[in-house]
């Protein structure tokens, strides 16, 4: 068999089967509800199994229920060329996040299998498992696991809503698996994955050449002032905790415009007494900063936390401003970026670089091994939606392109 090869992915059948697993959990609204190891789970999971052992594959279930289905390649002693993502969902999720990128895998599996190309290295799709934390947090809970963020003891012990822990109910579906958690070793994975934001559809370019995930840091504020009675108390005497946060946020919303592409946000905020013939005497509020450079986003929090204390300063207000949680940057490896581009290229499909804003289990694999990711398009960058929509076209194109940078990574090792 020639390794040059043009293999092309057949869209009807992928869109098929997104269709047909989008039933395991299927919703009003055309969405889907798949919480991490509920009955629905257990289905596409079940139904996930049959189709890669029809295709050869061997599946191996690890102690957290990520799910490795291995097709041999010529060379067996080569560590296998991994492609995966996630099949649950958010409560009020849709048909494409995380479930294209694990069908997607299983149809370039299926191209190549159909039209006999055998690769050198083995191939291996992955299923992780709670990519979403919405039942059980945190999120990429068992791809945290893998990368050895989190124990599988830690994995076991969370707790939904309902008492139920994560371990229980992974032995109850029959996915508490033997192999240990990060003993199923690949050399690269790629992860193909929806967007989740607007970048690609506002600039027409059907394919994101993803370099990494952006770091992400959390910070709390308290401004304290002093309650005081609205009609009797003058402008000039006034402690407003309020208007201090007002112009905190200002100033925080600046600071992710003089840094862009960064993003700089205040997304919750709760105003005491919150009465309306109270002057404010106390506002807490949230702080988001992200950014895809980690030196800029030092500067990002050097501007933010220089603003704070000015502007409490100026209004005679007292501040408390702590970093709850930080993310590193995370950068893709370089030879598989370059494996997406040449598969887009390829394919004709235009392209645009790109940091990813949202978390994803690539971002925790890449701590372990070579990964990347790619991305297309979704209506309105609608995600975590029921309505949540990605084209037949665009999804063929991610899965094609998935395919031909698998294949192109795969061609160092021949001879
Ligand atoms: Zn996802």
């Amino acid at each position: 068999m020639t390794q040059k090869s043009n293999l092309a992915i057949n869209p009807q059948r992928l869109w098929d089967q997104i269709m047909e697993t989008a039933s395991y959990g299927a919703t009003q609204k055309g969405g889907i509800k798949r919480l991490t190891l509920s009955d629905d789970d257990k289905k596409v999971r079940d139904w996930f199994k049959k189709e890669c052992e029809a295709l050869g594959c061997t599946v191996t279930v690890d102690a957290v229920g990520n799910m490795f289905a291995l097709k041999s390649g010529r060379k067996n002693s080569l560590p296998p060329i991994a492609m995966g993502s996630h099949l649950d969902t958010q409560p009020t999720g849709g048909k494409f996040d995380g479930v294209l990128g694990v069908l997607g895998a299983l149809e370039a599996l299926r191209t190549m299998v159909d039209l006999g190309y055998e690769t050198n290295a083995p191939i291996m799709i992955v299923n992780w498992t709670n990519e979403e934390g919405s039942r059980f947090a945190p999120a990429m809970l068992a791809s945290g696991v893998y990368a050895k963020v989190f124990t599988p003891d830690y994995a076991y012990e969370r707790t939904d809503r309902d008492g139920k822990t994560f371990g229980d109910e992974l032995e109850r579906i029959g996915y508490k698996g033997k192999a240990a958690a990060g003993s199923q070793k690949f050399q690269a994975m790629f992860e193909l994955h929806i967007e989740q934001g607007p970048i690609l559809e506002a600039e027409s370019k059907m394919v994101g050449v993803v370099t990494g995930v952006q770091g992400m840091r959390w910070y709390e504020v308290t401004v304290k002032g002093q309650e005081a009675h609205t009609g009797a108390t003058p402008m000039k005497l006034r402690k407003n905790a309020l208007l201090g946060a007002s112009r905190m946020i200002e100033a925080i919303h600046q600071v992710g415009m003089r840094h862009l592409p960064g993003v700089a946000s205040v997304g919750l905020i709760e105003n005491r007494p919150n009465s309306r013939n109270v002057v404010p005497g106390e506002v807490f509020f949230t702080v988001d900063l992200r950014h895809p450079e980690e030196t800029v986003l030092d500067e990002m929090e050097k501007e933010y936390q220089q603003a704070l204390p000015q502007i409490a300063g100026e209004l005679d207000l007292e501040l408390d401003e702590k970093r709850i949680w930080k993310s590193p940057a995370v950068k893709f490896a370089p030879e598989l970026i370059e494996c997406v581009r040449h598969g887009a290229e390829q394919a004709g499909f235009t392209t645009r670089d790109m940091a990813s804003g949202a978390g994803h289990d690539a971002a925790y694999i890449a701590r372990v091994a070579p990964t990347t990711m790619i991305f297309v398009p979704c209506l309105g960058g609608l995600s975590h939606n029921e309505a949540e929509s990605t084209s037949f076209e665009e999804c063929a194109a991610g899965s094609q392109v998935l395919l031909n940078a698998v294949l192109e990574y795969d061609r160092r090792f021949a001879e």
